[in-house]
């Protein structure tokens, strides 16, 4: 007997084949593949519920068709399934959909192949799961109470909505006046005919990408390599830049935290820190790789510019690479004016590499990779109109130097919070010189330092160290006091009258980096 296909296949690049298939001979399978997307339920299977398509089916074998009752035809089926399968029978696709698509929480459980039997007589949906070790799973999809008796006590149960219960052969569901016996095995050998009663949409080959990535980065997080900033910093180190901190907890710390919550919002994954040098931009983002437990990568564009020349865009995707590889990753770039200058005319390298950035951005942005570029400058001016325009570094975030009393306060005893200071020192009136010279976080740890200097030279460590006299005992009673303080402060001003382009504890940790 000649059957023409009952039911075709819905997605469109199938469709197109099937206007001249009215008569076509028995296909092996009526397999849907989804093609790229990961989604669960599949853009294929929604589009194509509300269009069936029952021409060409010849009447006599829909009729045979139709009188095979729903158990031997889920039996039938239940042979074939797989771990990852979930069978759902319904009166119609629009019915499956719908329950399907309120009930993906309940499932617990990655769904790869969909297989579809309509059963008009049927008044709710039900879902058939195969669990890894073979046995069959009934699920209520629907609010209406399924009951389902057990064959060898006899003994009934209700099965409420996504109630999920193991069933064997013989047991009996009832859904309404309809009555399903469990079978493992099918009377009749429907194999032949399946394609007719049932259609699958199979998304195994999507759905593993998206259960590789996730078993991937699962991996990752358990082993995390630890390139983790080496000194390990964290916000409490950063004295006066409360309001920055606050956008970076916000927008990079709580979303790698706590990625739930941001599932319906577009992230932002690059930040421009600007302001001028030593108040705390690179201390910044090495605390907050710290405070989101992200990895670390440190870059300065000054070095990039003369290292990376003429293979700067290979660079740069392996950077990318590496920082996809150990994400959540942290990318920060000093100096970032250096590769992403305004750049006149003719220097088509400089606008390759913003534009190199700028896709690699796009990448991240696209992939939802748990990736943030943290760029720093002390020329926001300076930067490439294409980075500001692009809206990749959508996040501006001013790091001044301190401006309030309380704000020096606070960094002066960050910095002296390790040494032992005379009990009277006037933190106050230090403090209060330092906002007026307006120095920034560096000074202030440049002025601790030599403060702890002065005290050694005070109390003649330094010349008993020279006499080789020295005991370690001579620096336990050893206290910083207002004196060493206002010296070293003394010191910091009367550079500062020399040294007009970089605060000193600029210059100092150049010195002290180089
Ligand atoms: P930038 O990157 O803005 O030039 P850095 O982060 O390199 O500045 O600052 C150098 C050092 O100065 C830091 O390691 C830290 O010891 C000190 N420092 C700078 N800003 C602050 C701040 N806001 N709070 C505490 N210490 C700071």
């Amino acid at each position: 007997m000649k059957i023409a296909p009952i039911l075709r296949n819905y997605c469109p690049n199938y469709t197109s084949n099937a206007k001249n298939s009215v008569s076509v001979p028995v296909r092996n399978t009526n397999v849907v593949n989804s093609g790229v997307k990961s989604n669960l339920m599949g853009d294929c299977f929604v589009k194509s519920a509300s269009k069936p398509s029952f021409t060409g089916i010849e009447k006599t074998a829909l009729s045979i068709i139709d009188k095979i009752p729903l158990d031997e035809k889920i039996a039938s089926i239940f042979s074939m399934m797989r771990f990852g399968d979930m069978l759902i029978t319904a009166p119609a696709i629009k019915d499956a959909e719908a329950a399907l698509k309120a009930g993906t929480k309940s499932f617990q459980q990655v769904i790869k192949r969909f297989i579809f039997v309509p059963e008009p007589k049927l008044q709710s949906p039900l879902a058939f799961f195969k669990d890894s070790m073979g046995s069959v799973e009934v699920m209520n999809l629907s609010k209406k109470t399924v009951v389902l008796k057990d064959n060898i006590s006899g003994k009934s149960a209700p099965l409420m909505q996504y109630d999920k219960y193991f069933v064997v052969d013989g047991d009996e569901l009832t859904v309404g006046d309809l009555k399903i016996p469990i079978k493992s095995m099918s009377t009749a050998n429907l194999s032949m005919s399946r394609n007719y009663f049932s259609q699958i949409f199979d998304f195994s080959e999507a759905v593993q990408s998206t259960i590789d990535a996730q078993n991937a980065k699962t991996i990752r997080r358990m082993f995390k390599p630890t390139n983790v900033a080496a000194k390990k910093t964290s916000f409490a180190d950063i004295g006066g830049q409360d309001k920055a901190l606050d956008v970076l907890k916000k927008e990079i710390i709580f979303p790698i935290k706590y990625p739930e919550a941001y599932k319906n919002t577009v992230l932002n994954h690059g930040f421009i820190l600007y302001g001028p040098p030593g108040t705390g931009k690179t201390l910044t983002a090495e605390a907050l790789a710290n405070e989101a437990s992200a990895n670390f990568i440190k870059l300065n564009g000054l070095e990039m510019e003369s290292k990376w020349v003429g293979e700067s865009e290979a660079n740069w995707r392996t950077l990318f690479d590496t920082a996809r590889e150990l994400q959540p990753t942290v990318i920060f770039i000093d100096e970032f004016d250096a590769v992403a200058k305004k750049r006149g005319g003719a220097d088509v390298y400089g606008d390759k590499v913003v534009n190199q950035l700028l896709s690699l951005m796009s990448d991240v942005e696209k992939n939802g990779d748990e990736i943030y570029v943290v760029a720093a400058t002390n020329k926001l001016d300076a930067l490439d109109d294409a980075i500001t325009r692009s809206g990749r570094f959508g996040r501006k975030v001013e790091m001044k130097a301190p401006e309030t009393l309380k704000d020096m306060v606070n960094i002066f005893n960050i910095h002296t919070k390790n040494r032992v200071l005379d009990e009277n020192l006037n933190v106050e009136k230090h403090a209060k010189k330092l906002l007026d010279a307006k120095a920034t976080g560096a000074d202030v740890a440049y002025i601790a330092n030599k403060a702890n200097e002065y005290s050694f030279d005070r109390s003649g460590v330094y010349q008993k160290m020279a006499e080789g006299t020295f005991i370690p005992s001579d620096v336990e009673k050893l206290v910083i006091t207002d004196a060493d303080f206002d010296r070293a402060i003394g010191d910091f001003m009367s550079e500062r009258k020399t040294t007009q382009r970089k605060p000193i504890g600029f210059i100092h940790y150049d010195k002290k980096n180089s």
